[in-house]
């Protein structure tokens, strides 16, 4: 049996380890020559880090997280904490650390792991052809490949995806500009064991450590689409959007370079049910496209993959295999992609009162319910 895997991010890895568990050949086509991924960094939460595992990449995890065993949120303005608390706790309910890794290292790795050799890149499909017990896909450099059934795990711009859910998805915009990139890591910016955020006019900048002594920072300013902002600008704009924010936040603008830093307005898709159709699926970002808001689009990836592979262990035929997956997915993803979208109105103040709501929560916060959100979101991936 073989599976034309479209794409070689996060899911389309995930998804062709997750197959070659069950005994199936895979052929892994990837767009792009080189990948450069769009962010610096990505937190693993632990149900993302425990599909690692799983799928035989756990060492990966192992090298590349950085050691993140506190959560602090300060005031940005006045750099006041409001709530400090270690997330052993966490680690300990859900028998899995999370692993903040910079996102470069682990592609990189998971294709390595793989064998890059082995990954056909310049491979950009443009169509393809489904027939009952066959898949053929046709990529725009006039080549063509078959298989017996197709991961489409192509991302958010993703080719394949209005061929099996029947129209085509909007992106929809979430109403706020994501700056983001590495530091090294510097106390007078944050504790280096320590994921911390300021907080502020719906605004937030956040550090949190990867591994080898770095940081991974993301600036959040809501903001209209299409500004006249590049990199050029970039240091000037942050220092206009935190103007007055506490000496943490002035100390990270001054230590970023602007020329490795990503600026992405930030979007989602409005979730829907349909992830397969007959001897197709789709996987990862093409599936489900989420805000980044909890941290959970990589993780959802991860999760895909690891049904995927339990799915074709119960059965070999595709189509029963698939629909299954498709069932076991379906309310998981959209769940994610909604609470996504519910934090980042309130982080980002789309009503600034209940912004100012969960800014008083935060100071009188104790740990305790932050960690039991954290908890029921990774608890819900299948390998809790
Ligand atoms: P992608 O990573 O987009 O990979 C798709 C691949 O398919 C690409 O390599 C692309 O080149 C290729 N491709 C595209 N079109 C074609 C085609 N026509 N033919 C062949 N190949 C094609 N997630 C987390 O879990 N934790 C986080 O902390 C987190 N933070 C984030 C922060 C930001 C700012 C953003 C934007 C996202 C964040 N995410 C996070 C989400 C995460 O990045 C994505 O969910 C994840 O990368 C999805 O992986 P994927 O493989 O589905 O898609």
């Amino acid at each position: 049996m073989k599976a034309l895997i479209i794409g070689a991010g996060i899911g389309g890895m995930s998804a062709a380890a997750a197959l070659k568990q069950q005994g199936i050949e895979c052929d892994i086509f990837e767009a792009v020559k080189e990948i450069k991924p769009v962010g610096a960094a990505l937190s693993i939460w632990s149900n993302g880090v425990k599909c690692m595992n799983h799928l035989g990449m756990g060492h990966i995890m192992d090298s590349l997280g950085g050691p993140m065993h506190n959560l602090a949120y300060h005031d940005g303005l006045t750099g006041a904490v409001m709530t400090q608390f270690s997330l052993s706790p966490l680690v300990e309910a859900v028998g899995e650390r999370p692993c903040p890794v910079s996102r470069a290292n682990l592609q990189s790795q998971m294709i390595d792991w793989w064998g890059r050799e082995k990954v056909q890149f310049g491979k950009r499909i443009e169509k393809l052809e489904q027939s009952e017990t066959c898949v053929t896909a046709y990529f725009t450099d006039g080549s063509s490949a078959t298989g017996d059934f197709m991961v489409a795990a192509d991302g958010t711009h993703s080719s394949v995806r209005a061929h099996v859910i029947g129209y085509q998805t909007e992106r929809r915009y979430a109403d706020y500009v994501n700056w983001n990139g590495l530091v090294n890591i510097d106390e007078n910016i944050a504790p280096g064991n320590q994921w911390t955020t300021f907080v502020g006019e719906g605004k937030r900048v956040s550090v949190m450590p990867i591994a080898d002594g770095r940081f991974y920072f993301f600036f959040d300013v809501p903001l209209p689409k299409g500004l006249n902002e590049d990199r050029t600008t970039l240091v000037d704009d942050l220092k206009g959007y935190f103007k007055g924010w506490a000496k943490p936040v002035q100390v990270l603008i001054d230590s970023i370079d602007p020329e490795v830093t990503n600026r992405i307005e930030i979007h989602d898709i409005e979730p829907f049910d349909t992830l397969v159709k007959g001897n197709i699926a789709l996987l990862g970002d093409s599936a489900h496209s989420t805000t980044p808001d909890i941290g959970q689009g990589g993780c959802s990836a991860l999760e895909d993959a690891v049904v995927l592979g339990q799915c074709f262990a119960e059965t070999k035929d595709i189509q029963t295999a698939l629909k299954d997956y498709e069932e076991k997915r379906r309310f998981r993803v959209k769940d994610l992609v909604l609470k996504a979208r519910k934090r980042c109105d309130v982080t980002h103040g789309k009503n600034m009162q209940e912004t100012q709501a969960w800014y008083d929560e935060l100071r009188v916060e104790k740990g305790d319910n932050i960690i039991a959100g954290l908890r029921t979101t990774i608890v819900g991936g299948p390998l809790a």
